[in-house]
């Protein structure tokens, strides 16, 4: 597929949230789609790595659109907790994709190995891994990390997810208070789209 002849991009995610941070990030002139405009469920992540489950969803949903698509597979890595819940972020959030219920959860870990940690700099970093599939024989990969540290408390309604209890470094509103502009400066999804977006 010619650059010049691509009028569609097909954002493979079925998390509105990030459907609508990648469409921000993307050029204008593309008509932005989703597999929910083609009837389409995500495949299984069955990857070991952020970069592996971006590529099976680029992969899955340019094959069956015939169009080109930016995937994103992305987590927030807790280092107390052993890097969890890493790619395993948005199964936190149980079927329904609750976010608050995998918020609880992060809190809860944290409790039950220190009791203390609220008084602690309990690091995390959030995790953004791209492909692009069909745009070139080989797909194109990125990634972008943004380090920080977790809320003591759940602050902030904007953007979704973990938004609302992660505090990047050298700042102290988390991503949930930041609008949206504030989040792009820092935030993982576009470091790393920043790396590719010369391809689009
Ligand atoms: P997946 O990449 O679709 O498997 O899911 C990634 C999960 O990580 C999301 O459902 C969120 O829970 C979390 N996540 C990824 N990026 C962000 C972000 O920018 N803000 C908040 N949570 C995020």
């Amino acid at each position: 597929m010619l650059k010049k002849k691509i009028k569609e991009i097909v954002v493979g995610s079925n998390n509105d949230g990030k459907i609508k941070e990648i469409r921000d990030l993307l050029p204008k002139y593309y008509n932005i789609t989703s597999p929910k405009d083609y009837g389409l469920k995500s495949p299984k992540e069955n990857g070991n790595t952020f970069l592996e489950n971006s590529l099976i969803k680029a992969k899955y949903f340019s094959k069956k659109t015939k169009k080109v698509c930016i995937a994103d597979d992305s987590g927030l890595e807790v280092e107390l907790l052993n890097n969890q819940p890493g790619i395993y972020s948005a199964r936190w959030g149980g079927k329904k994709g609750d976010f608050n219920l995998a918020i609880s959860k992060v809190y809860n870990k944290l409790s039950r190995l220190d009791k203390n940690w609220k008084s602690k700099k309990i690091k995390a970093r959030f995790i953004c891994a791209l492909t692009i599939y069909g745009i070139k024989k080989k797909p194109i990969q990125s990634l972008g990390i943004v380090v920080g540290r977790i809320s003591k408390k759940k602050i902030g309604n904007k953007g979704f997810g973990y938004d609302p209890i992660f505090i990047p470094e050298n700042k102290k509103q988390t991503f949930g208070q930041m609008n949206q502009k504030t989040k792009f400066r820092n935030d993982h999804r576009s470091k790393a789209f920043r790396k590719i977006k010369k391809f689009l």
